[in-house]
């Protein structure tokens, strides 16, 4: 059964894509891939999904730079951006946060927690009414 809500991956390792992809969809969700940057952005053009999974570390332009752009465009300044990344180092997740992300999940991905949480982010901006 579908929710009918649309999740963009944007992330460049093909097997972590995979998984997210996998996940996501055994849940009922929708989901757009894009492995760079150029990628999300036509993704962007079509559609206003109701949620981004944005791997920070992308080949050329990379994940702060997208979140930046992402939130110049009216459209799409609400969409709930949660950053994927491999970096546990604090300060990043202020980093990403401050960088326009609404949160964040670690890499290597959860498999028992990836859903709930992604759940968590889209019913925490569905309640916020953004
Ligand atoms: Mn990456």
């Amino acid at each position: 059964m579908s929710s009918g809500r649309v999740i963009l991956v944007v992330e460049d390792n093909a097997q972590n894509l995979e998984l997210v992809e996998y996940l996501l969809e055994e849940a009922g969700l929708e989901v757009r891939q894009a492995m760079d940057a150029q990628a999300a952005r036509e993704v962007l053009s079509d559609e206003v999904p109701d949620l981004i999974l944005m791997d920070m570390q992308l080949p050329g332009t990379d994940g702060l730079t997208l979140v930046a752009e992402i939130r110049q465009r009216e459209a799409l300044r609400h969409v709930p951006i949660i950053a994927l990344t491999a970096h546990a180092m604090r300060g990043d997740r202020e980093r990403f946060l401050a960088g326009g992300c609404d949160g964040y999940i670690s890499k290597p991905i959860q498999v028992a927690s990836f859903v709930s949480n992604v759940r968590s982010f889209l019913e925490a901006a569905e309640r916020g009414g953004g």
